[in-house]
């Protein structure tokens, strides 16, 4: 243990279970880095919530010894949000993850932080239902919040903040809010939603998240159309929205990106600039 920091062990587990603390160096490893090239850094603890009242003892605890808290999804970001620079205590959300509720006829699921994209699809699938974001990882819907995560389908469904119905979180100070509420539309305080999304854990914890969801779609069919330049791509993008064509998912690959793709699936499209629709 780093020098320093023995009183605030001895109060974290005055508040958590002595299970949900981890001063193991892999674990610490684990989360002193994500999925980017930036310089790994250790925290000093890992502690692994297990509700927003966890999470409000823990941020309390560490306000009062002045050491930095960062909340950790599953560290796919890839701008090196979660590592600890200046140490201090990493909020793992990965215990935290329940789906609460399926509201099918609204439209609205309400889930803990530590649910991945893969997890939620899976259950709203026996509802006819899906959540749209897609950033390729499969993150969990904390660390999507948090980051305003964005993918193929961005096109059609729009990006994270565009999802977002209420959050429940725990603020620096401990107290816990909420953020929006069920209501697409309201007039009444500041929007708060889109504040805290994309905030990237600086201004509190998630703790909990009612999203929006769709029906899946009776009939899907896909496309791919290469093209002599990267503009003629750009450009028939442009003509299809125009058109009002209602593709749901629209992805570009430039030559270099083509032959790596073909290098990897075994196949031989042609190296040329191309789409991918759906
Ligand atoms: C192969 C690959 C492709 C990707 N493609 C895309 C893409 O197309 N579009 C895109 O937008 N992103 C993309 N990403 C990055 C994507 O943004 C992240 O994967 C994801 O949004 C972060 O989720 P996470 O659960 O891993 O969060 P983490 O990486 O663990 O955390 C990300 C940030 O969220 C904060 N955070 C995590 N949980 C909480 C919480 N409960 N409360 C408050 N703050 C929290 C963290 O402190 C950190 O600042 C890609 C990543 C990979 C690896």
């Amino acid at each position: 243990m780093e020098m320093g920091t023995e009183t605030l062990y001895e109060e974290l587990q005055n508040v958590l279970r002595k299970d949900q603390i981890s001063t193991n160096i892999t674990v610490r490893e684990q989360h002193g880095r994500d999925e980017s090239y930036h310089e790994p850094s250790n925290p000093d603890f890992v502690v692994f919530p297990s509700c927003a009242e966890d999470v409000r003892a823990i941020v309390k605890t560490a306000a009062a010894h002045e050491v930095p808290v960062i909340p950790f999804g599953l560290g796919t970001s890839l701008e090196g949000h979660v590592i600890p620079y200046d140490r201090g205590i990493t909020i793992d959300f990965s215990v935290m993850n329940e789906i609460v509720e399926v509201r099918e006829k609204d439209f609205l699921v309400t889930v803990q932080p530590g649910v991945t994209r893969s997890q939620l699809n899976k259950e709203l699938k026996k509802h006819g239902l899906f959540f749209s974001v897609d950033p390729g990882a499969d993150a969990t819907l904390g660390g999507m919040a948090a980051t305003n995560a964005s993918g193929t389908t961005s096109v059609k469904y729009g990006v994270m903040r565009d999802q977002v119905r209420d959050l429940e979180v725990v603020t620096p100070d401990g107290s816990i809010i909420h953020t929006g509420n069920l209501a697409q539309k309201s007039s009444s305080g500041y929007h708060l939603n889109s504040l805290f999304v994309g905030s990237e854990g600086t201004l509190g914890c998630i703790t909990e998240l009612t999203l929006r969801v769709y029906g899946i779609p009776e009939h899907i069919v896909a496309a791919r159309a290469a093209f002599q330049e990267l503009d003629d791509a750009v450009e028939a993008v442009v003509s299809i929205l125009q058109a009002g064509v209602p593709i749901a998912r629209v992805e570009l690959l430039d030559e270099t990106s083509m032959v790596q793709a073909n290098l990897f699936s075994e196949t031989d499209y042609r190296e040329k600039p191309t789409l991918f629709l759906e």
